[in-house]
């Protein structure tokens, strides 16, 4: 009989003692009594003795043999990650998992159904040229069978042209219970590989010449080619039988993504992991990255706890983006993970961006990182657009619009081109308000503004979801006419309906995008060039590449210049030097136009001038100055209930505890947060900081336990490292 110490999904910072009789190995998942129930948990470690009185320790009841061990690599991952984040390890380690490894009930997957050709299927050239979509499916079932989920990235119409082919007898279906077997790796297709620019080809040679760990950062403005450095760097690793990880921030880029890398390496093994996957599906690609039969892992930041046993390259693309940190339980950032992945891996890892967040690129000025440059644009011809501020108090406006856009907008019309018109808003307008008594749509839960939906007569509440119908009058004072204040995408799209009658225009937002298909058609739309103008928010800003969009208007950025948030402003650049990137890509020019009342700010005249570098020195020299990240190394407290003396005598005496530690480091006051009331919670946070990360993590290990022994009552607490969100 042995002692094993098990892993738990448990908000405890420990682990638990179980005796086995047989023989268990360390990552293997075990059923354990745990209070009155069983749980799965992870074995972290085999010892010969416990703490715990012998006669204590409860035997495992079973150890599942239905999926292989987790690595001790991964564990060693996971074990940094609970130490750094300071999160219990037990639900580090659990939630790192597929949803069905974390489940009792045994794993039996069902097969997928896939699609093949029959013998009888006639080649391509023998379909009629109208059925586009069935000649794709032909196309690349002659290459490998696949499944309807990957054949729907072809067209939202690819099932009805599966049913047709199916008739015809020329396609059919099989269970496939594996990835089909591949080529010998080294004898992998690599399709259209364009001769490389000399500047694309020194940036592969820097990574591929690397031995060993080594973190590069690649600044490459929009249209550089970026992605074309990271196939050819795909390609070298997969002549050499490694996997590699491929990071992207969004959820909806991965099934287009996913098709682009298909149809450069045909015959490669690529998965995805995302949230967005069934749990079988996820479960499947997960165990295809731990046998290493998938060459290319693709996801979210939930895939960078992927096993990898080949792991040779890590690419985190859009590296800025702060949808790779974790908002709540282990709250991650999954490229710093990576980084240190890379690193325990002793593999090389590029984070890509054209606008860097101001963190990578201080580590590469400082010489951490290696700085890798992409500053022409892959296609000689290709120009960046051209930037221009509309000052919005010297021109006409109409319902936020400024006329001097309007007629832009006109002319691209006529000349069958694509506008795109961003705001950072949703709904009709960001407030509603009582001209007589000054009455505002507040939510009676937050302390935020209730938005105005016209669209469907309902005032909605963004951060809790309470909605209502608009009143008719003023709930205040009864007076009759309430005014919307503001613009979000519903209004600038009934401006735009009343100026251009005649024009096809598209709203692109969370509400527009709701139904789960709804946005890929739109993007078929928008490249069917079945669209005169675009209205949206960042989903629009984001990788997709519309060739006949030529101008875009930026409609409300002023917010972001006096938020309370330091970080508002990098932000801010970074999201319109991406979606300026939209404009122009194709043979014709692109133009943008940002409406501002502050045209002569340095944020929009470093993005005139395409100058990053200049906006980046500028910003690190503020924040030196301000004493803010990156010269500092930050950890917040929050804390959230029902009871504000609560919250806050909790903040206060967690406060008082850190400053008796008497560490090297700053303690703010407790404040309440950005917003301060959420669904009925009052919100506080205590902020601390240092000038090490070494400091923040020695200071943690002492105020952590201390932590765990205040009393919370009801609250809701959290502890975020190097927090994003203020
Ligand atoms: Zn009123
Ligand atoms: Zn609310």
């Amino acid at each position: 009989m042995s002692i094993v110490r098990v892993a738990l999904d448990v908000p405890l910072s420990t682990l638990f003692d179980y005796t086995v009789d047989e023989a268990v190995v360390v990552g293997r998942r075990v059923i354990v009594p745990f209070r009155r129930r069983q749980m799965v948990g992870v074995v972290m470690e085999c010892v010969a003795n416990s703490e715990v009185a012998v006669e204590r320790i409860k035997p495992v009841l079973q150890a599942l043999h239905d999926s292989a061990p987790i690595s001790a690599n991964l564990l060693q991952l996971l074990q940094f990650c609970s130490d750094y984040y300071h999160y219990p390890i037990g639900q580090t380690v659990l939630s790192a998992l597929p949803a069905r490894l974390r489940s009792d009930k045994p794993i039996t997957i069902k097969p997928v159904l896939h699609y093949r050709l029959t013998g009888a299927a006639p080649h391509i050239d023998f379909l009629p040229k109208r059925k586009a979509v069935a000649r794709c499916i032909v196309e690349t079932l002659s290459v490998q069978s696949c499944s309807l989920v990957q054949l729907k990235v072809i067209s939202t119409t690819a099932g009805a042209q599966l049913k047709w082919l199916e008739q015809e007898g020329w396609v059919e279906q099989f269970e496939a219970l594996a990835m089909p077997q591949r080529l010998s790796v080294a004898s992998h297709t690599f399709a259209n590989a364009h001769q490389l620019t000399d500047e694309q080809q020194l940036v592969v040679d820097a990574v591929t010449q690397s031995a060993g760990f080594g973190c590069f950062l690649l600044h490459g403005i929009t249209g550089s080619g970026k992605t074309e450095v990271y196939v050819h760097l795909m390609d070298y690793v997969l002549q050499r039988g490694g996997q590699v990880l491929l990071l992207v921030p969004e959820i909806n880029l991965t099934p287009q993504l996913e098709a682009y890398f298909l149809s450069r390496f045909p015959d490669a093994s690529l998965v995805s992991l995302h949230s967005g996957l069934s749990e079988n599906e996820r479960l499947k690609n997960w165990q295809q990255a731990q046998t290493g039969t998938a060459q290319i892992v693709l996801g979210t930041r939930l895939s960078v706890f992927a096993e990898l046993p080949k792991l040779a390259l890590i690419i985190v693309d859009e590296e800025h983006d702060s949808s790779f940190k974790q908002q709540d339980g282990l709250r991650y950032s999954a490229r710093d993970v990576a980084i240190f992945r890379a690193s325990q891996s002793s593999v090389p890892i590029v984070l890509g961006s054209a606008t860097p967040s101001l963190e990578s690129y201080h580590n590469a000025r400082t010489g951490r990182y290696r700085l890798l440059k992409l500053t022409g644009r892959a296609q000689a011809d290709a120009r960046l657009p051209t930037v221009n501020c509309i000052n919005i108090n010297q021109t006409v406006m109409t319902e936020g619009i400024s006329e001097k856009l309007l007629r832009e907008v006109g002319q691209r019309i006529e000349r069958g081109e694509q506008s795109l018109l961003f705001i950072n808003r949703r709904g009709y307008a960001p407030v509603l308000m009582c001209t007589e008594c000054g009455w505002l749509s507040d939510c009676k839960n937050c302390a935020g503004k209730m938005v105005l939906h016209l669209k469907d007569q309902r005032l909605r509440c963004h951060h809790c979801g309470y909605q209502l119908r608009v009143p008719t009058a003023c709930p205040g004072c009864g007076h009759a006419e309430l005014l919307p204040i503001g613009s979000g995408t519903q209004r600038v799209e009934s401006v735009l309906q009343v100026r251009f009658p005649d024009a096809r225009i598209l709203r692109v937002d969370r509400d527009s995008t709701k139904n789960k298909r709804a946005w890929q058609t739109m993007r078929e739309q928008i490249h069917a060039n079945e669209v005169d103008i675009l209205v949206g928010t960042q989903m629009l800003a984001k990788g997709h590449d519309f060739p006949a969009l030529t101008l875009v208007g930026v409609l409300n950025p002023d917010s972001a210049l006096y938020s309370s948030d330091f970080r508002a402003a990098e932000k801010l650049f970074a999201q319109l030097m991406q979606v300026a990137g939209r404009a122009g890509r194709a043979d014709k020019p692109g133009e943008v136009m940002i409406q501002t009342a502050f045209p002569d700010h340095p944020l929009f005249r470093c993005l005139q001038s395409h100058d990053f570098e200049g906006w980046a020195a500028s910003q690190l020299a503020e924040r030196q100055m301000a004493g803010f990240p990156p010269f500092v190394f930050q950890v917040m407290l929050r804390a959230e209930g029902m009871i504000e003396a609560e919250v806050y005598a909790y903040l206060n005496q967690a406060r008082k505890t850190a400053i008796e530690l008497k560490y090297p480091v700053e303690i703010l006051g407790v404040v309440p947060a950005s917003l301060a009331r959420r669904a009925n919670h009052v919100r506080a946070q205590l902020l601390i900081q240092a000038d090490t990360r070494r400091e923040l993590q020695q200071f943690l290990r002492a105020w952590r336990p201390v932590l765990d022994s205040l009393p919370t009552q009801k609250l809701r607490c959290s502890l975020d490292v190097d927090p994003l969100e203020f």
